[in-house]
């Protein structure tokens, strides 16, 4: 970065950032999210296309310590209250064309800003116009669509004015180990997103959860008819078998030999594999 200060980081419609200019900007954004919600940690979520102010303000966010959280309208469409919900976001950036798009299923949540941006939020000032103007919550009742009062509405641009007004310090505020992105592949990829947000997480965080996930597993499994010629797997899709010899039910990584006369579920584990008899 130290080297490259003059060297170009970014290009849309004609308007070039050098690195230094970047990091200027992603300091700004960081001040319009102060401006916006103080020092508030809860995750905000996008809901946009690729745009410059997506990636600098993911940017700012990272340097707070705050997760973003990318999802496609498709997914806001259908299950907004999962993923806007669950990730506790009450703040949204939208792209104005898909506002339409999910603007009834947000009621289900507890959102209560939508920050609205448009193609023409970063353009070069001349080019705005003829993109159809950078005010996005006119585009938006442009479009027919009435507003929600349920909601704040801001403009993208009116945003990013708020951050240049401010002088906070914006120090990089990174924790090792703590998620700084969901990201979600497509709809059915469950199995990736949790990868991901597995893989961002510190080894002694890993080994808590995992902990956690087996103790929920064996309250899951522990009752259920270990005779049945199903393999018996838990609500994290992770097999369990009762050991012939003594009895106890454990994860399948415990055991040496797996199915016996008794069925699929019955095994020997390593423990008592060890024993004499
Ligand atoms: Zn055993």
């Amino acid at each position: 970065m130290l080297n490259n200060e003059k060297a170009l980081a970014l290009e849309y419609f004609g308007k070039r950032k050098t690195f230094k200019q970047v990091d200027k900007i992603i300091d700004e954004f960081a001040r319009s999210f102060i401006s916006l919600n103080g020092h508030d940690r809860h995750s905000i979520t996008y809901c946009i296309p690729s745009l410059p102010e997506g990636i600098l303000s993911f940017y700012a966010l990272n340097k707070m310590n705050i997760r973003a959280n990318f999802v496609s309208y498709h997914f806001l469409q259908t299950d907004s209250d999962r993923y806007i919900s669950d990730n506790e976001s009450s703040t949204l950036i939208v792209f104005d064309k898909f506002y339409p798009l999910i603007k009834e299923s947000l009621e289900k949540t507890d959102v209560k800003k939508i920050i609205l941006t448009s193609v023409a939020s970063f353009m070069p000032f001349y080019m705005k116009t003829m993109a159809g103007g950078d005010d996005s919550i006119k585009n938006v009742e442009k479009m027919g669509v009435k507003l929600n009062p349920k909601f704040e509405y801001i403009n993208m641009t009116d945003f990013i004015k708020d951050g240049k007004k401010r002088k906070d310090l914006i120090a990089s505020q990174y924790k090792q180990g703590e998620t700084a992105v969901h990201l979600y592949t497509s709809g059915s990829k469950e199995k990736e997103r949790i990868a991901e947000e597995r893989r961002m997480k510190s080894p002694e965080e890993l080994k808590l959860l995992i902990e956690e996930e087996t103790k929920q597993g064996y309250i899951y499994v522990k009752d259920m008819n270990f005779y049945q010629p199903d393999r018996i797997k838990d609500q994290h899709g992770r097999r369990w078998l009762k050991c012939e010899i003594c009895g106890e039910i454990k994860r399948d990584n415990n055991y040496i030999i797996y199915r016996s006369a008794h069925g699929v579920n019955y095994g020997r584990c390593i423990a008592c594999s060890h024993r004499e008899y």
